[in-house]
């Protein structure tokens, strides 16, 4: 048994049996003052007021006066294995050169395509496992990372094999998604369709031959894939067993939230020129939201209409979209503070966003993202009295210690021991 004793606060974001929060739903994060959470095993089995709690009978007591306990951030988009930085574009940028000429300077999705096609499994499997270590150091206890930067079968199915392989080093639960359609590769310039059919003739079946991904995403949108050719490969992954997740109107409205609904997808993401149909169909459908506010801070981009959509009755998630070209940043504490400051969330909205409804994104609201009796003990415990404080000093990490699983893993060893 397992004590996380004294705790300041313990944010349960208890949601009683159901799987995700919706809307107004969003507010109520269960705060319990002055609380201990038991676990025996890898499961939460009580959260207690602390003077009602015997110590003696624990095998392990970790003392957490005056600091917060949350659910583990469930980070559920990131392109999060990649070969090579894109520091060279964001000071072009900066310099203000325009998306073409960066572009040819050998910038943009294929200038990571070309690093990765270079980059052998084991450093693309090294290159993971150090970022993984990272991502838990900053309390995110589970991660989704999409391949999508190989472009052809060999390299794709090289990064969801780094990504498999990489899962061994580290504490952090990572789930797999295949993202083939992610852009057209330069050798399928002017064939498209040819480039559609290779996703569903060739990829699709070897990937799924192998195991590699559980979700199937396709980035849907102007200059990319249409509505109709995403549809079609949602089909054929479905069949194979794989869910469709969507990068739906992030550049134009095309009706990517819409398609989502009817395919059945776990999350729209990115949003940012969604309307109202789309708003109606993702609510009838149960599609969770998932808005990366990273991305537009860092492209200095317009923000996701977050309060229209949780005023709708969404379920809203946040996520990192952790990637080389558009939000090299995996912290989702300040994934929480953009999304307060510039998506006018309130604190409460953004803990469920990043908990569980991060965890209903990835269809596992019954399994994490809260701290409620049978779930999973995956609990970030922060050196902060009061959780909106998390928010508040922005870009900090205030993670001490994480609980995976019931087991704990305290930073400040981990760093010692890495001498
Ligand atoms: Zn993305």
């Amino acid at each position: 048994m397992l004590i996380l004793h004294n705790a300041s606060q313990v944010v349960t974001v208890a949601v009683n049996g159901a799987a995700h929060k919706a809307g107004r739903a969003m507010r109520e994060i269960g705060v319990v003052q002055n609380a201990s959470v038991v676990i025996e095993g890898e499961k939460i089995s009580a959260v207690l007021p602390t003077n009602e709690v015997q110590i003696t009978k624990a095998d392990t007591v970790v003392d957490c006066t005056n600091k917060v306990l949350l659910p583990g951030f469930v980070d559920s988009h990131t392109h999060a294995v990649f070969a090579g930085s894109r520091a060279n574009e964001f000071a072009m940028r900066l310099e203000g050169k325009s998306y073409q000429e960066i572009a040819a300077a050998g910038g943009g999705i294929v200038s990571s395509m070309r690093s990765v096609r270079s980059a052998s499994k084991d450093e693309l499997k090294a290159l993971t496992e150090k970022r993984l270590q990272e991502i838990l150091r900053h309390g995110t206890t589970t991660v989704e990372v999409k391949s999508g930067y190989g472009l052809d079968t060999l390299n794709e199915v090289k990064l969801l094999e780094a990504v498999k392989e990489s899962r061994k080093s580290s504490p952090v639960e990572v789930h797999a998604t295949f993202l083939g359609a992610h852009a057209v590769p330069p050798e399928f310039k002017g064939k498209q369709s040819e480039y559609v059919a290779l996703i569903i003739n060739e990829m699709l079946p070897e990937i799924a031959r192998h195991n590699l991904a559980e979700f199937c995403d396709v980035f849907c949108d102007e200059g990319y894939f249409t509505v109709e050719e995403s549809e079609k490969i949602f089909n054929v992954a479905k069949q194979y067993g794989m869910r469709p997740k969507v990068h739906a109107d992030e550049l134009a409205q095309t009706g990517g939230a819409e398609m989502a609904a009817r395919v059945g997808a776990l999350s729209a993401d990115h949003l940012l020129c969604v309307n109202a149909p789309g708003i109606s169909a993702m609510k009838r459908a149960n599609v969770v939201a998932t808005l990366l506010p990273g991305t537009a801070y860092f492209l200095g981009l317009p923000y996701a209409p977050a309060r229209t959509m949780i005023d709708n009755g969404l379920i809203v998630a946040i996520a990192s979209d952790f990637n080389p070209g558009s939000s090299p940043a995996f912290n989702m504490q300040m994934i929480i503070s953009l999304a307060c400051t510039q998506m006018k969330m309130t604190v409460e909205e953004a803990i469920s966003a990043s908990t569980i409804n991060g965890a209903a994104a990835l269809g596992l609201g019954n399994v994490i993202g809260s701290i409620e009796p049978g779930k999973q003990a995956d609990i970030a415990i922060f050196d902060a009295p009061d959780y909106r404080d998390i928010a508040y000093y922005y870009g900090a990490n205030l993670v001490l210690t994480i609980v995976k699983r019931g087991i704990v893993n305290s930073f400040s060893i981990w760093k010692n021991s890495e001498k």
